[in-house]
């Protein structure tokens, strides 16, 4: 950790450690058809192939195995309907400890059938009527409960860094690389790895275009705040960066480049066909991007981290057919 309470790489060291026997060394994966598209040396680091199906598990695992044994036996609260939920409670599970996770009463039946599937209590509140705030304090104050957000936690970030971490050593230095964003603790702990183990390595968040605050906030120098946007990129509706993310983002990272919906479908059905890869549609903004890069990574190496493939399969084909 840094003066200013930032997690380093050393602590994304720290987080492989702990995730030894718990998450996925996922593989990374080559196309010969985008190489020749885009005219790059591609390497999609596959975190669809993750448990859980996505990235998140790495954060929560390393978040979750930190605690205390007060902390332990009280156990963890998260709000969430995605991917952070699920992470959440098959970490616990795994460490033996008890989570409650609170969704919105119109989260999707699957969503919350797959969490409670993981052993972990849902709490149902109602987003028009209660204030999820409020019900976070009770829980922390009245049980003991310890809050882990989805991204703006040092060990949620260190623990995300260690996707990059992996993708860096297995394929050595690359020029580009190519990271989801929605709140950006993918983005802050792939910067941290890719700062310590290819120096040279441009490092560009991607999101979509119609919630462009990490844009703004890069930008501009200051956090952005938007409203809930409208996109099928559901992992990254985030409404602003965090406090944690944000510094290393301006630091660390070199651009954050926006994709609209349309290139998201293109690239999940590319996805699809040229590599069998079911990829959710937030996980398809890392290949949306590096294609309208082009220009800028001809011939060079690049990585590009696929973050999550958790998408109904009904929904998968109707987007494909729209
Ligand atoms: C959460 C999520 C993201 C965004 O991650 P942040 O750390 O919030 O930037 C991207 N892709 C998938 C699949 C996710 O679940």
């Amino acid at each position: 950790m840094s003066m200013l309470g930032l997690p380093t790489y050393q602590d994304v060291v720290a987080a492989s450690a702990r995730l030894q026997g718990y998450a996925h060394r996922t593989p990374v994966m080559r196309s010969r058809l985008l190489d020749a598209e885009i005219g790059a040396e591609l390497f999609f680091k596959c975190e669809n192939l993750q448990r859980i199906g996505a990235f998140k598990f790495r954060g929560a695992v390393n978040a979750l195995s930190q605690f205390d044994e007060r902390q332990r036996r009280a156990g963890v609260v998260a709000f969430s309907s995605g991917n952070h939920a699920q992470a959440i409670a098959l970490s616990a599970r795994l460490l033996g400890m008890p989570a409650t996770i609170v969704m919105p009463h119109d989260a999707p039946p699957n969503k919350i059938a797959a969490t409670q599937g993981y052993g972990a209590s849902v709490l149902i509140y109602n987003r028009y009527t209660e204030d999820r705030e409020r019900i976070g304090r009770e829980l922390a104050q009245e049980r003991g409960m310890t809050l882990i957000p989805p991204y703006d936690h040092p060990d949620v970030i260190a623990g995300q860094g260690t996707a990059a971490k992996e993708l860096f050593e297995d394929v050595g230095p690359l020029d580009a690389l190519f990271v989801s964003l929605g709140g950006g603790g993918l983005l802050s702990g792939s910067a941290l790895s890719a700062r310590a183990l290819a120096p040279d390595c441009k490092v560009y968040g991607c999101e979509p275009e119609a919630g462009n605050d990490g844009q703004q906030s890069f930008r501009s120098g200051e956090i952005v705040h938007i409203e809930t946007p409208k996109t099928i990129a559901d992992g990254a509706q985030t409404q602003h960066l965090g406090h944690y993310t944000f510094p290393i983002i301006r630091r660390d990272v070199d651009d954050v480049i926006t994709a609209t919906d349309d290139e998201l479908v293109d690239a999940m059905r590319t996805f699809a066909s040229t590599m069998k890869l079911i990829v959710e549609p937030t996980g398809c903004l890392g290949l949306a991007v590096a294609r309208r890069m082009k220009a800028q990574i001809q011939g060079k190496r690049v990585g590009v981290i696929i973050s999550g493939g958790n998408v109904a399969i009904e929904r998968f084909c109707s987007l494909l057919a729209g």
